[in-house]
């Protein structure tokens, strides 16, 4: 595995890929590797010639007083994994490289960014959008690889790349979950033994509302109630929110069909947890 530091180096070792494969997948993430970001260099590899994978912990994408600091770091142990999964070339710049002085220029997808987690942490689907759009430009891939579980991420990007013409194909892969259900995240880091009990109800209340789905519910603020008593079941936790929308606007809906959206975010001690689930079709 080739590890390009600068974007020189990237786009170089990208063209050399080029020169004997067609498809190159391209897999961006913060490190902190876990078998959520895995399988989606293993989506990558199934689908594409080459993959190639980022890490950088993107300081535009996090507010003032919010986690940047402390966000995990594990260079070596993430550079072995993703050898280990056949990556071709990981991009690990640092943040001068990726904002070098004087860097004036964001890319705002308006309104969606405003929504679900874009509500709660202002700006950072602008610092998400922009620093996609770089490696976007530095790789230029044929498919980018993103989890389903950072759900309002997915909209904020399907509309950059349409709006932007980005020629891509976006490919998103399902969460991947520890066997008792809570979603696969490097910020679980963060989570006591205590803590990481408590954020089970995450999942058991999106697999409430799924049960209530399947058995005919379809009416949104029937849904909620049923969710939020089992959140309160963790009186610890602090709810962002629960919400049943629309994927792609990331509007509320009345009724669910399928495909629609129900994301729930919390404070659970330390760590702000998402995770969300599909309706599936009937
Ligand atoms: P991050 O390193 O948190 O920025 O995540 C990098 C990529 O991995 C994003 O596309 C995430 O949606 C995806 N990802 C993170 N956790 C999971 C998970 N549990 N299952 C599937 N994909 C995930």
């Amino acid at each position: 595995m080739l590890i390009a530091k600068t974007i020189a180096e990237a786009r170089a070792a990208v063209a050399q890929l080029r020169v004997e494969r067609r498809c190159i997948g391209l897999v961006p993430t913060m490190g902190a590797l876990h078998e959520g970001h895995l399988s989606l260099v293993r989506a990558a590899k199934t689908a594409c010639d080459a993959v190639v994978a980022t890490i950088f912990v993107n300081p535009t994408q996090f507010a003032p007083g919010e986690d940047f600091a402390k966000y995990p770091r594990r260079f070596e142990t993430d550079c072995a994994l993703l050898e280990a999964e056949g990556v071709d070339v990981l991009f690990a710049p640092d943040a001068a490289e990726m904002y070098p002085a004087g860097a004036s220029t964001v890319v705002e997808v308006e309104n969606i960014s405003d929504r679900l987690d874009g509500q709660s942490r202002p700006g950072h689907f602008r610092g998400v959008a922009t620093v996609v759009a770089k490696l976007f430009n530095i790789i230029q891939p044929n498919h980018a690889f993103f989890g389903q579980k950072d759900a309002a991420q997915v909209a904020v990007l399907r509309r950059m790349v349409r709006d932007l013409n980005f020629n891509l194909e976006l490919v998103v892969c399902p969460t991947v979950r520890e066997p008792d259900g809570l979603a696969m995240s490097s910020r679980n880091h963060y989570l006591s033994a205590e803590e990481r009990q408590r954020a089970l109800v995450l999942s058991r209340a999106l697999r409430h509302i799924e049960a209530r789905i399947a058995a005919g519910v379809v009416d949104s603020a029937r849904l909620i109630d049923a969710g939020l008593a089992v959140l309160a079941e963790e009186p610890e936790i602090r709810l962002d929110y629960l919400r049943i929308v629309d994927p792609e606007t990331l509007e509320d809906v009345a009724d669910v069909s399928a495909g629609t959206l129900v994301t729930v975010a919390a404070v659970v001690g330390p760590a702000r947890l998402i995770d969300n689930v599909l309706v599936p079709p009937r």
